[in-house]
């Protein structure tokens, strides 16, 4: 029996719940109740291969491969199921690491193979070789290409090829730069330049993020400090820097931080660490602790791209926040849609209502920082005042720096 709105489904002691051979394009997980799983031998009698209790999961592998049940599975007692539909798995999986997606499908073909072999489920001649199936597995998850750029990605912050691009942030009321986005860049010998879209979730998912992270830091910092020498602002402008969900899971989050501001001699109040609602979600406890401790150090906590993530507000409350960055969509849109400009409209009055600072990110006309100045918001940063670039020509744009009256 399938209850409609909870995938749950009730049999009774003696059911069938599985027949061997029969197509499959589910899972299930046992939620209460025990069932024995039988294999039909090819003179037809049955053979109990085990039992499975609450907890465990049965007919695990057609739902990778669409291929006939291996089994029959039968309930001992009264058993309660939760079905996981081949659709269902299919998106999960769409949605995993393309190495841990590859790895999912090529230990149940093995596990497929190894059972046909050993003439437990029949059918090996019906059942294609394991090295061509796990071949379109590596295509289709694209894990070769991944695990090289990985690869890639482990030299490039060694020899160079990863560097840091600077955005000016504007101060929308006096006109002057009050600080810095760093931007990572990434200059591939073959492929070329490739898009930070594109390289961040990979080294988000290989856990390399964590020293590309703490190289972007250590680097941005630096160059802060030289870029204040050269325009006479010792100590007056700020490095805002991305960081991400697996930063914040290391155990010594807070005192590498600290070590690199004091190293490269930036207060901490120069410092404003990026982060997005979805972090904050991934990890709410872990992020609360580690964030209290910077932001009672001195440094400033920025949501960016607010707006686009979680609908519920509560967090704001929750965590320590020092400033909201307008996802630059809204703004982009701005001139166009009456509903993007009521929610920038709200959002800067939340955050004023809460005491946090607002950035208009990819303001690129005039106009729009027009606008986003007589909105109230604090601070801005777009192409129309001025691009990321490498610290050379930042320097540059700084020392020839007009105060934009707008
Ligand atoms: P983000 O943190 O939202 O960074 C702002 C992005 O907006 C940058 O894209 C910047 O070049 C772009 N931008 C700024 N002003 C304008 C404008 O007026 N018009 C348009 N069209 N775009 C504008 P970028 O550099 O391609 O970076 C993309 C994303 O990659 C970043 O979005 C961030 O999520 C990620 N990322 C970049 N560097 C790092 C990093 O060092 N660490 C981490 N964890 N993520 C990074
Ligand atoms: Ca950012
Ligand atoms: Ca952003």
């Amino acid at each position: 029996m399938l209850d409609q709105d909870t995938n749950q489904k009730t049999f009774k002691t003696g059911d069938t719940i599985m027949k061997q051979g029969e197509p499959g394009n589910f899972a299930y997980i046992i939620e209460e109740g025990h069932v024995e799983i039988l294999v039909e031998k090819p003179d037809g009698t049955e053979q109990s291969v085990g039992t499975r209790g609450s907890g465990t999961m049965i007919g695990e592998m057609a739902i990778i491969d669409n291929a006939p049940r291996t089994a029959t599975v039968r309930a001992l007692e009264e058993c309660k199921m939760l079905e996981i539909s081949a659709v269902d798995f299919a998106r999960r999986l769409e949605a995993a690491d393309p190495i841990l997606r590859m790895s999912a499908q090529v230990i149940l073909t093995r596990y497929r193979d190894m059972l046909a072999r050993a003439d437990i489920i029949g059918d090996v001649k019906s059942w294609p070789p394991p090295e061509a199936v796990e071949l379109t597995y590596a295509e289709k998850a694209q894990a070769i290409q991944t695990i090289k750029m990985s690869n890639d990605f482990k030299a490039a912050i060694d020899n160079g090829e990863i560097y840091l691009h600077y955005q000016p942030i504007i101060n929308l009321q006096t006109g002057e730069v009050a600080g810095f986005e760093a931007l990572m860049r990434w200059e591939h010998p073959e492929k070329g330049f490739i898009s930070p879209e594109l390289f961040i979730p990979m080294a988000e998912d290989n856990g390399l993020i964590i020293e590309a992270t703490r190289w972007a830091l250590r680097e941005s910092c630096s160059a802060l400090k030289r870029l204040e020498q050269a325009c006479d602002k010792d100590g007056e402008l700020f490095m805002s820097v991305n960081f991400s969900s697996s930063d914040f899971s290391v155990d010594n989050f807070v005192e590498t931080t600290h070590q690199i501001i004091n190293d490269t001699g930036v207060k901490p109040e120069q410092l404003h660490i990026e982060i997005t609602e979805r972090l904050l979600m991934d990890q709410p406890e872990t992020a609360k602790k580690r964030l209290k401790v910077c932001q009672d150090a001195g440094m400033s906590i920025a949501i960016d791209d607010f707006g686009t993530g979680y609908s519920s507000l509560s967090y704001l409350h929750y965590f320590p926040i020092d400033t909201l960055k307008i996802d630059r969509s809204f703004v982009q849109d701005m001139m166009k849609k009456e509903s993007s400009m009521a929610l920038i409209k709200s959002i800067v009055s939340l955050a004023k209502n809460m005491k946090m600072k607002v950035i208009a990110e990819g303001a690129e006309t005039i106009e729009e920082a027009r606008v986003l100045k007589e909105l109230n918001c604090d601070l801005c940063q777009g192409y129309f005042f001025a691009r990321p670039a490498i610290e050379k020509d930042t320097t540059q744009t700084l020392q020839n720096w007009e105060k934009s009256d707008l």
